[in-house]
Formats: C-alpha cells, sequence, structure tokens
C-alpha cells in the first residue's frame, strides 16, 4: 500500500469497491483523519467498521480495533484480507501457533488492523499494552462501545478498563462506536473513556430497507409456511422464546419441506458452531433461534426476521430485526402476535424482590404490545420510541401498506378525552372504558356516576372503546403514565380535539386487512436465472477460500450485476462492491458467467444504465497495476510467492494473478513460475477445456498442476493481446 496520493473516496472505490460514502462516514473520517476523537451512533447494517476501516488504510501505522465478539473477528478480519487488506486478530480461540504468527506480523510492521478482545489487551498486567506503546499505533476503534456502561443493555466489566488507553495513548485518536444508546449511556460512555472533546455523529435509526408487519398469532405456523413457500430462495432467522419451541417449530419446517436448524444456548458447543455455520454458508436457509443467536452474526444476506412470539420490548425487537438486510436490499421483519403472549412475559418480568426494575421491564413490555396493537405506522412508532421524528405515512409496514377505510371519529374522541379529563386524569383504559359504558359495577366509584360524562358511550360496545383509546394514545391525543397501573392523561394535542379545533380519523376496524400478505420484493428489476447462476459460483470460490459466500459479494453486489450484466473488465468494476482485489481475484468467473447468459439469452449489456462510480480523473488500469506492480516488485527481488502473500496478507491466488499480469505484458517471462516441461502439457489441456474457466483444465490436469501455473500459462498464451 505504498500508492501516493491517498484520499478517504480512493480507499473507497479501490480497496472496497464501493461508489460513495453512505450517511455521515465521510464526516466520520474526516474527524478521525484530523487527530480527534469520535463517538458514534448508528444502526446495525449502517456501516460502522467503514469509518475506522478507511482511516486504518490512511495512517502510517496500526489501528487496533476493540470487540467484545469474538465470534465477529474472525469474519472481519477474513474480509478485509479479501480486499487484499493486512489484517489479524487475537483472542482465546487462537492457537499458540497462531498467536505467535500474529506478534511477528506486528514485530514486522505489516498489520493495518489487529482485532483484539479487551481483556487480551489488559492481561497480565498489561504486558500486551506496554508492548503496543513500542507499535506505531496510529487509532484505536471500539465497537460495542455501550459494554462499557452499566446503563447500557450488555454491560461487560472487562471493558472498563479501557479507561486507562487515554493514560497509555493521550495523543492517538480513538472512536467509540454503538449501534445502540441512550442519553444516559451516552454520556457514561464519553466519560468512562475518557474522550477528548469528542465529536459525536448520531445518524437516523430508520432502516429503510425492512419492511415491518405484525400478524394475528392464531395458527400462525400455516401462514409463515405460506411466507417461507413464497421466498424459498431467501435466508432467514426466525425468533422463539424458548428453547424448546425452536427446537419444535425447526423440525416442523424442516418436516414440511423448508429445512431449518435450531440455534440457542442449551444445545452443545459444537452443534451450536455447525449450525452458524451452515447458515452462514447459505448451506441451511432457515436458523430458528432463541436470542442468544445474533449478536456475531454479521451476515448480510438475511432476507427475513421472523418473531413467533412477543420480543421483551422494542429495544430486542429493533435489534432481532436490524439483523435482516444488512446489505441494503429489501428485507421482511415479521411478528406474529398474541395477548396470550403478553401475560405470559408480564409472569417473566416480575423481577423477584425488586419492585423498581420489574417496574421498568413491564413498562417496556407495555410499550412493545402497544406497538403490535397499534393501527398507526410501524415505522413512525419504532423511531419515535428511540425519540426520532418520523412521517406519518412510511409506505413500508403492514399499517401503510394496506388500505384502511378511516371515518371521521371526532364526537367519540372528544368523549373519551372528556371522561379523562372529568376523571382528573387519574384512571387507567378498563375504568375509563367502564365508565363511558356507564357501568353499575361497584368499581366505578359513586361519585364518578354523578358526572355529566358518565354513560355517554352507551352506544359503543366497551372493547371498541378500548381499542379508540388506543387509537387516540397512538395519535398522540392521550398518553399514559408509566408503571405497573398507568393511567390515562391529555397532552397537549387534546385540547384542540376538545375545542373542535381539530378532527379525529380512525380506522373502521372491520375493514382491515386481517391477512395481510407480504409477497416477495424486489430492489430492482435483474436477471433471476442469473442471479441464481453468479450465487453458484459465488459458493464455488467461497468454498475455495474456505470462507462465507457474502463475503466475496454481497447478494446486492450480485443483483447489480444480473441488472447491468457487465461483459468486460472496465464495466465489472463499476458494480458496487467490486474493489480492485476483487476484480482481478474473481472478476474472470463471474464475467463467463454473464457472457455466457447475455450470448444465450441474446441480451447486450445494460452497464450504460448505470451511473458511474465517481472515479478521480486517473485511469483506473494504472491504479489497478499499481497494486499488482508492489508484488511484482517484491517476486524481482527474490520472495516466494507465498512470502509475498504472506506479507501483503492475501491469498496466494492473488499475488498469482497480479504475477500473470506482468506474464502477459510481457515483463516476465512464464518460465519464472512454471517449470519449462510443464508448459507443453498445460497449453494442451487448455486447448481442450478453453481459457475462461481454470477448474476445468485442474481437473484434467490433476494434482502435480498448481492453479497458479495455469493461470501462467493462460497469461503467456494471451500475451500479444494486450
Ligand atoms: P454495522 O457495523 O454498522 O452493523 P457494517 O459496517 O457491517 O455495519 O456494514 C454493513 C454493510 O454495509 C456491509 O456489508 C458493508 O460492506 C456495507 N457498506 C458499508 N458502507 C458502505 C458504502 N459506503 N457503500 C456500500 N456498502 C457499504
Ligand atoms: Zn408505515
Amino acid at each position: 500500500m505504498t500508492i501516493q496520493d491517498q484520499t478517504p473516496e480512493y480507499i473507497l472505490q479501490h480497496q472496497f469497491g464501493y461508489g460513495e460514502f453512505r450517511y455521515g462516514q465521510k464526516e466520520i473520517i474526516d474527524n478521525i483523519l484530523s487527530g480527534k476523537d469520535s463517538f458514534v451512533l448508528m444502526p446495525t447494517g449502517g456501516g460502522k467498521s467503514l469509518c475506522y476501516q478507511v482511516p486504518a488504510l490512511l495512517f502510517e501505522g496500526l489501528t487496533v480495533v476493540v470487540s467484545p465478539l469474538i465470534a465477529l473477528m474472525k469474519d472481519q478480519v477474513d474480509q478485509l484480507r479479501l480486499n487484499g487488506i493486512p489484517a489479524a486478530f487475537l483472542n482465546s480461540t487462537q492457537s499458540n501457533d497462531e498467536q505467535r504468527w500474529v506478534s511477528q506480523q506486528l514485530n514486522e510492521q505489516k498489520l493495518k488492523l489487529l482485532y483484539v478482545a479487551p481483556e487480551r489487551i489488559f492481561a497480565n498486567e498489561n504486558r500486551f499494552l506496554t508492548y503496543l506503546k513500542q507499535c506505531k499505533i496510529s487509532l484505536f476503534a471500539i465497537d460495542e462501545a455501550h459494554c462499557i456502561s452499566s446503563w447500557g443493555h450488555d454491560f461487560r466489566p472487562e471493558y472498563l478498563q479501557l479507561a486507562q488507553l487515554k493514560d497509555y495513548f493521550p495523543e492517538v485518536p480513538v472512536i467509540a462506536l454503538t449501534a445502540t444508546a441512550d442519553n444516559q449511556t451516552r454520556d457514561d460512555i464519553l466519560n468512562k473513556l475518557n474522550l477528548k472533546q469528542p465529536k459525536t455523529f448520531v445518524s437516523s435509526f430508520n432502516r429503510a430497507n425492512i419492511y415491518y408487519y405484525v400478524e394475528r398469532k392464531k395458527n400462525y405456523l400455516e401462514r409463515l409456511l405460506n411466507y417461507l413457500d413464497q421466498h424459498k430462495a431467501n435466508a432467514g432467522i426466525i425468533y422463539c422464546l424458548s428453547r424448546n419451541s425452536t427446537e419444535e417449530v425447526a423440525q416442523k419446517l424442516t418436516d414440511a419441506g423448508f429445512p431449518a436448524k435450531p440455534y440457542h444456548a442449551g444445545l452443545d458447543q459444537q452443534t451450536r458452531q455447525k449450525h452458524q455455520e451452515e447458515f452462514l454458508r447459505d448451506e441451511v436457509k432457515i436458523m430458528v433461534a432463541t436470542v442468544a443467536f445474533g449478536m456475531g452474526i454479521n451476515k448480510s444476506n438475511v432476507r427475513f426476521v421472523v418473531h413467533v412470539d412477543l420480543p421483551k420490548n422494542i429495544e430486542g425487537y429493533y435489534q432481532e430485526t436490524g439483523r435482516a438486510g444488512r446489505d441494503g436490499l429489501p428485507s421482511d421483519a415479521l411478528l406474529f402476535y398474541g395477548a396470550g403472549d403478553v401475560a405470559k412475559l408480564r409472569k417473566f418480568a416480575e423481577v423477584e424482590g425488586n419492585k423498581e426494575q420489574t417496574e421498568i421491564m413491564i413498562g417496556k413490555l407495555n410499550k412493545m404490545q402497544a406497538f403490535c396493537e397499534a393501527r398507526t405506522c410501524r415505522r413512525k412508532y419504532l423511531l419515535n420510541y428511540f425519540g426520532e421524528q418520523a412521517n406519518n405515512n412510511c409506505g413500508s409496514c403492514d399499517i401503510c401498506l394496506s388500505d384502511f377505510e378511516k371515518v371521521d371519529s371526532t364526537i367519540e374522541a372528544q368523549k373519551i378525552l372528556s371522561a379523562v379529563f372529568r376523571l382528573k386524569e387519574s384512571f387507567g383504559m378498563q375504568y375509563v372504558a367502564d365508565f363511558l359504558k356507564g357501568s353499575k359495577s361497584e368499581k366505578i366509584r359513586e361519585e364518578h356516576k354523578e358526572l355529566k360524562t358518565y354513560g355517554i358511550g352507551q352506544d359503543l360496545p366497551k372493547e371498541l372503546w378500548m381499542d379508540h383509546i388506543k387509537d387516540l394514545i397512538q395519535l398522540g391525543f392521550l398518553k399514559q403514565s408509566e408503571g405497573t397501573y398507568p393511567v390515562l392523561q391529555l397532552t397537549s394535542a387534546s385540547s384542540k380535539v376538545l375545542k373542535g379545533e381539530e378532527k379525529v380519523w380512525f380506522i373502521k376496524s372491520a375493514v382491515r386487512k386481517e391477512d395481510f400478505d407480504p409477497g416477495p420484493k424486489q430492489a430492482m428489476s435483474y436477471e433471476k436465472p442469473l442471479f441464481e447462476k453468479l450465487k453458484t459460483v459465488r459458493k464455488m470460490l467461497a468454498d475455495r477460500e474456505n470462507v462465507a459466500g457474502f463475503q466475496i459479494f454481497s447478494d446486492a453486489t450480485l443483483i447489480e450485476m444480473a441488472a447491468y450484466l457487465p461483459i468486460n473488465e472496465p464495466s465489472f468494476r463499476r458494480i458496487s462492491g467490486v474493489g480492485d482485489i476483487k476484480l482481478s481475484l474473481y472478476g474472470s468467473y463471474f464475467l463467463n458467467e454473464i457472457l455466457h447468459y447475455c450470448q444465450e439469452n441474446k441480451i447486450s449489456s445494460r452497464i450504460e444504465m448505470k451511473s458511474p462510480k465517481r472515479e478521480k480523473k486517473q485511469s483506473t488500469n494504472d491504479n489497478l497495476s499499481d497494486t499488482k506492480r508492489v508484488s511484482f516488485q517484491f517476486f524481482k527481488q527474490g520472495k516466494t510467492i507465498d512470502e509475498i502473500a504472506e506479507m501483503r496478507g492475501v491469498q496466494n491466488s492473488t499475488i498469482e494473478t497480479h504475477l500473470a499480469y506482468f506474464i502477459q505484458k510481457g515483463e516476465m517471462e512464464v518460465t519464472e513460475i512454471v517449470p519449462f516441461q510443464k508448459i507443453a502439457i498445460i497449453e494442451k489441456a487448455i486447448k481442450q477445456c478453453g481459457d475462461q474457466a481454470l477448474s476445468p483444465i485442474k481437473e484434467v490436469l490433476g494434482n502435480g498442476y498448481s492453479y497458479g501455473e495455469i493461470r501462467a500459462v493462460i497469461a503467456w498464451r494471451r500475451k500479444d493481446s494486450l
């Protein structure tokens, strides 16, 4: 990585293959580059990692990433390495040998990013920390920063030690990142980490590509199967409350022809690991899990998250549904709601001997229930819950997508509001409804039976009054107090209705489409059969590299390929997610498939329909050959392919591809890589199979011949074509 004119945009395009920064990424990166501390609050899937990965590559020294999620470290490091970025991790799951290798890499200053668990940094009386003092550290990134706060929902005491970082490294900028933190937690994080005048970046929590649906729980299995049937090609997570039910549901789905695996904390480590791996690698499409599953998962192509049981609170629900659609493609969050679950969870929420905690839990559960019963936009409810404003109609939740007949219900609203007013804002929903009905019950106080509003709602059944009260809460004309026995209170919006200055519209419940069916959605129009073929190519490559498919290219990237049909390298480069290294490593496999598809179906490329990635005025080929040339120079200095691959933190095949380029250009002899006597035999196999795909040639040749050798001979045969 010795290219001179490096900018964040350059790194984004060439190393990561993306055309533009998202949300606040650029501002955050600029702040880090100016040496300042930053605090980033961004939802899951928002793109937090790039915020420190891009500066890491622009800074001279090493970026240390602190993360509590050991399972995720390997994934992230794999992903970086696939993009040709030298990265490594240190944690307790590694063998001594592996750890020694990392230390050596550190000593030789070969790494740009190092992922570590917090306890590792401070182990053995800060020995590692002292060691890091000798390395050139340019940035600390603290991921999942809410773990440092006991106010947060996932406090980890080992995070508290991070308070020392600033003492040891007062000059090194720190970026703290999290997806969940209320104001209290936020302040706590900044304090505990001792950040210096940190700049805070808060992005919207709206996950625009997630569609929210709530359905009745009764007979849910039938509707779930129906849903799965319509989304056969997709991967998803189904959350259940209990371990038993995950196993049951997984079995039922499997029996019905939708292979699914269970995941919960009661399974042994090995089984859990296996199921998780199968899911990540697209070998099993459906994971039926308790909330134990997901923390360490960054699979980007999860297309649906289903809750068959009610989550305990909105925080959990939002985090779980947030695991859908990290790649930005349309995805579904489907919740099956039954009032029975509320009663069950209410029992769980009782914290023995802790009244205060119990009230908090019940309060949160009430909000979850209200979300399910809402007849206003789901997204608005969620965003408001997190303190964010939102439009009334999102166009992508069950409510906004349904046709509801709305009726002027101002009179009913006025009756309810005046009842609440007369009852001095001191009674709950049931009482107010009974009061409106004019109930003769003893529960209604005698003095209330004297009031003028008593019994003014005899015309409607009690259930409907209850619904209307809930509607008014949703619409913001009424609110409920916190606690176990919430009472109804007026809001600042109530008086306009009471004075007749504002009309209220209720949804006529009879019209609500009870069986709303979320059908398959499409991001953009693309060639579906080709998409499936590209997935097969991806799977083959992923298996070869021993990584998950989405780490090679995300679904979003494959869909772009299947939509714009690039048929040569320059146009392939324009696809979002294709960086230099991936282009040179995998480009030809996908190009072949696309080319073949276009010929077979007599269609031509649509790449001109894609707006170009914003490129600097510099030929792509020059930049591409820069990174290749670095490998070439090492080779000229006498290093072997293995050594260069290790130094640059990439696979051997990358280096082989780099060298093949120079063979094709005529700057290097094929015999420097392939023994003379092998060349003719390889050539013969190439003539037999064609030179578009390596594996058939390899199959003909057998074990004595490497992919690198085959690549080199192909390049040599193409020499004149450059
Ligand atoms: P988070 O850590 O906030 O949950 P990630 O950093 O894992 O999110 O990013 C989520 C996904 O979005 C990843 O697949 C990542 O590659 C992709 N992504 C991030 N930034 C961009 C961008 N500027 N353009 C396109 N894709 C991006
Ligand atoms: Zn909506």
